[in-house]
């Protein structure tokens, strides 16, 4: 099986989410090769090689400094028409998301998206995802190439060895062609992390009563480390913006902890969050359905709750 692990990376970085392609990829135990995209590619691959990337196929071109979905789909389509790639995988991030899908349309359109399991299975493979919400598992066998996933970050560890060589591709100057033009990038001023990467996500629901107290929830997020959730009543009521949105018609998040403040536990909330590894529920309201999947809950006022702990863990985590 001839697999390609998308390394994607952001303002020159690789993502944590791409060593977990990576990881993903390796235990497939294929033909692996790596893609990696960049303005100084080579640099790039040259890491991605030393964490067990194979063979790592890198493309420089400035047109590659941003990513763009457009370009980045007719690079990576170039590569496998030189290479006939069985299965390609990158992480199922915003990036990830909309390049896979742009791939899949062009090239046949078989795809699994937000993969959270790889099994190889003779010379194929079975892969697991989840559907209808979260509540079921569904099994799927590609019969036949190229098939495309996009993998649920946090769901498998990060490569961080093995064996790489880099190979300098080139391709068609036509692929570095695309309608769209980036002109300028603004990072925004908050800290906010991105969502589907995050280790802890501290999210707000409608218990804040107002959008001045969003702040409340924010600042315990800062004070872990963590990225700002939300549910979808409080970015309905334009308090938040909706990229915070955890849920069926927001982010699907898997993180470490996650932390809900105010938030009654909607089904269309917990497809979104319940497959984080340990969650924490504070509410005033001791039968809110959410502490049905608490691992800890507090029944509490939010306003007392929340600062008391962004309290402690700022004492704790400046000694
Ligand atoms: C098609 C569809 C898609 C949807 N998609 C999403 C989605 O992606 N994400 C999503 O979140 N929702 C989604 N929803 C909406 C969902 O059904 C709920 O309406 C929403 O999740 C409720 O948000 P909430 O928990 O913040 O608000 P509420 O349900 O109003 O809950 C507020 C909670 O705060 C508690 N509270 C109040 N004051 C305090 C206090 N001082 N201290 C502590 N606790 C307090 C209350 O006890 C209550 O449990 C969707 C709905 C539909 C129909």
């Amino acid at each position: 099986m001839k697999i390609l692990a998308i390394a994607l990376q952001k303002e020159g970085k690789i993502l944590s989410a791409s060593y977990e392609v990576l990881e993903a990829a390796k235990s497939l135990g294929g033909e692996l090769h790596t893609a990696v995209l960049g303005e100084a590619a080579e640099e790039l691959a040259a890491e991605v090689a030393k964490r067990g990337g194979g063979k790592v196929l890198a493309v420089a071109n400035p047109a590659l400094k941003q990513f763009q979905d457009e370009i980045y789909a007719k690079v990576i389509s170039a590569l496998h028409d030189k290479y006939t790639f069985d299965l390609i995988l990158a992480p199922a991030t915003t990036y990830g998301k909309a390049l896979m899908s742009r791939l899949a349309g062009a090239n046949g359109g078989r795809m699994a998206s937000d993969v959270t399991g790889l099994k190889a299975e003779g010379d194929s493979v079975e892969i697991t995802r989840p559907t209808y919400g979260g509540n079921v598992l569904a099994s799927v066998h590609p019969n036949g190439g190229p098939f495309f996933v996009s993998v649920r970050p946090k769901i498998f560890n990060e490569s961080t060895e093995g064996d790489g060589e880099v190979v300098t591709e080139s391709v068609d100057a036509s692929a570095f062609e695309g309608r769209a033009v980036v002109k300028d990038v603004k990072v925004e001023a908050a800290a906010t992390q991105n969502l589907a990467e995050a280790d802890v996500i501290v999210s707000a629901g409608r218990g804040i009563k107002g959008p001045e107290n969003v702040n409340v929830v924010q600042e315990l997020a800062e004070a872990v480390g963590g990225a700002f959730g939300a549910s979808r009543a409080i970015v309905d009521a334009g308090w938040v913006e909706y990229k915070h949105q955890v849920g069926q018609t927001g982010r699907t998040v898997n993180p470490k902890l996650y932390i809900a403040c105010g938030i009654s536990g909607a089904i269309q909330h917990l497809v979104g969050m319940q497959t984080s590894k340990t969650i924490v529920a504070i509410n005033k309201d001791k039968d809110a359905p959410i502490f049905n999947i608490a691992s800890y809950g507090i029944v509490g006022d939010l306003f007392e709750v929340v600062p008391a702990l962004t309290k402690k863990f700022k004492e704790e985590l400046s000694k």
